[in-house]
């Protein structure tokens, strides 16, 4: 079965994202579970929590569909012991939110090493980071989303994404979520089916499939190779309507969430229409 949906808004409170994802037509949705511009939230009410639940069993969502997203904040490979402590602290806190809300999955950026301590130092920190999380934690996937590779950010090569789950212990909770556009924008190339047999078979070997928790459907704004992390509406970026048109007729991208996190949200229930037309849901 493919999951189809977008990354909705959650302002107002939680319960509003199962509203808004089920308003556009979305058998697929992300949400961020507290501000992701802030370190501070407060806790999740029993009445949030109840009602969250409630909503989602009556919409029909089952923590399968839903990939949450953690705060932009957040640098689980950070040079420094304050920026890391504050960091891990935070990144539980996130995992703790989804496991009283029902949910089976936190997706993160991996973090970044600031230009301050070697990648696999910052890596080494990440997967520290992930262990810790893991261990304070129950029935939550720590999902890490691969990167355009902006400025020090890691996580752009998929070998930084195996690098990570090799040093985590507990392998069933770790996961990825590959994003379209950050994948283009780190040089793999998506715009035609070759090019999509060849970054998925490389996907397939460095990573594995086995570990695919969710995917991210966005078009990009800048060349292939570029490292700049600008997502564009589907078809009207430089990866085109063939990549789409590819996971939506592929199996191994079944029964996860895959999320569009394109700029224009008055195009997201024709985004999904459209993809679930490829699909034949
Ligand atoms: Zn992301
Ligand atoms: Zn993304």
């Amino acid at each position: 079965m493919k999951y189809i949906g977008a990354h909705v808004s959650a302002s107002g409170g939680v319960e509003n994202a199962i509203k808004n994802a089920r308003e556009i037509g979305a058998t697929a949705f992300a949400l961020f579970t507290k501000n992701q511009r802030q370190w501070l939230a407060a806790p999740l009410t029993g009445a949030q929590i109840d009602n969250f639940r409630r909503l989602m069993a009556e919409s029909g969502y089952s923590a399968h569909q839903i990939l949450p997203h953690d705060s932009y904040l957040i640098n689980l490979g950070h040079p420094d012991e304050e920026g890391l402590q504050k960091s891990r602290e935070s990144f539980f806190e996130e995992m703790h939110r989804c496991e009283l809300l029902g949910l089976d999955r936190l997706n993160f950026h991996p973090g970044s090493h600031l230009n301050r301590i070697s990648t696999e130092g910052s890596l080494d920190r990440i997967a520290e980071s992930i262990n810790i999380a893991l261990e304070r934690t129950q029935g939550v996937t720590a999902v890490i989303e691969n990167t355009a590779g902006q400025g020090s950010n890691l996580g752009f090569d998929f070998e930084h994404l195996a690098y990570i789950i090799d040093r985590v212990e507990d392998k069933s909770r770790v996961g990825v979520c590959i994003d379209t556009c950050h994948s283009f924008a780190a040089g793999y190339d998506l715009r035609t089916k070759e090019a999509c047999d060849k970054t998925f078979e490389e996907f397939e070997r460095i990573v594995g499939f086995d570990y695919l928790r969710g995917m991210h459907l966005n078009d990009a704004m800048r060349p292939l190779g570029s490292h700049v992390d600008r997502h564009s509406p589907l078809g009207e970026g430089e990866i085109g309507w063939e990549c789409f048109r590819y996971i939506m007729q592929d199996s191994r991208f079944d029964n996860i969430p895959l999320i569009l996190e394109t700029p224009n949200e008055e195009l997201w229930p024709e985004e999904i229409a459209k993809l679930k037309a490829f699909a034949g849901v």
